[in-house]
């Protein structure tokens, strides 16, 4: 098995470690339906990306169809 030759200092490590944090994302308003979403991607929301309908979105899904 391969074994560090040389401890990892602290100063090292850390040095390291400087680049693993997470960045947040960049949220923008949906110019449709004003939800939030990544930019230049479809609308999770609504389908629409660039003013037209890309995601056909069903009118209304009845779940309960069967329960009741
Ligand atoms: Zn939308």
């Amino acid at each position: 098995m391969a074994v560090p030759q040389n401890k990892v200092t602290r100063s090292r490590r850390n040095m390291r470690r400087a680049h693993d944090s997470l960045i947040a994302g960049n949220p923008a308003e949906c110019p449709n339906c004003g939800e939030l979403k990544r930019p230049h991607h479809v609308c999770g929301a609504c389908g629409y990306y660039d003013d037209r309908e890309v995601i056909a979105q069903a009118d209304e899904i009845d779940l309960d169809e069967d329960a009741a």
